[in-house]
């Protein structure tokens, strides 16, 4: 009778839990969690088409792995590319990464923005539509990108298992903090749902920097 009584307990008490939990998650209300997502950082480069590597690098050409990078199936490449702006200012040394991509985008921060007399807009991976003009420099040419070069909006990878786990939806804006005594907090992170990716935020060198990000660093979604 006494052992009927607690499963009873029990389960009564699974119910409320389960109830209250969905009371908050319905108003946004869920706590905030551990520090559980990576931050993964990078710096300037490029991402090119097969038409335009065959102009910079000759017909055919093959990008040459340093290392996997970041999402499944991205590498860095030993391959590396000359920017200029229309103000005659220049980067050099910006790495290609592959793999090849049906557009070609490059991904610069503020401070490139600064040298190249560039005011760049913040884009997603992808929306380059009227971003700003830049020539590329290979080995066997040139080619100048009517749009492309971006500044990368911050944003999380994750899968349809991490968005139902942090409560989140594609396209969503949220706070993410980064773990440490000099953390910072950024606004309006992008979520990136999609079920090949890797749980990662992704900044730029100069907001790592900026939220002291040194080797492995994580970071939490904050709730209302
Ligand atoms: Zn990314």
């Amino acid at each position: 009778m006494i052992e009927k009584s607690r499963e009873k307990n029990q389960i009564l008490s699974e119910i409320i839990t389960e109830t209250v939990f969905k009371y908050l998650t319905d108003a946004g209300l869920t706590s905030n969690q551990d520090f559980t997502i990576p931050v993964e950082v990078s710096n300037h480069h490029v991402h090119l088409t097969r038409e335009a590597l065959d102009v910079l690098f000759g017909q055919n050409y093959q990008l040459t792995k340093v290392r996997d990078i970041s999402q499944p199936g991205e590498f860095a490449s030993n391959e590396k590319v000359t920017l200029t702006s229309s103000k005659m200012r220049m980067i050099e040394d910006v790495r290609i990464v592959g793999p090849l991509r049906a557009y070609n985008q490059v991904e610069l921060t503020v401070a490139d923005g600064y040298a190249l007399g560039l005011s760049l807009p913040t884009r997603l991976s992808g929306d380059i539509v009227g971003s700003q003009s830049i020539t590329i420099i290979g080995p066997k040419g040139a080619l100048n990108l009517p749009e492309g070069a971006i500044r990368a909006a911050r944003h999380i990878h994750m899968t349809q298992d991490d968005a139902k786990k942090y409560n989140v939806t594609n396209n969503q804006h949220v706070k993410v903090e980064v773990e440490g005594e000099n953390g910072v907090i950024f606004k309006n992170v992008i979520i990136r749902v999609s079920d090949t990716s890797k749980l990662a935020f992704h900044i730029d060198i100069e907001e790592a920097n900026a939220a002291n990000v040194q080797g492995t660093s994580y970071c939490r979604i904050l709730y209302k």
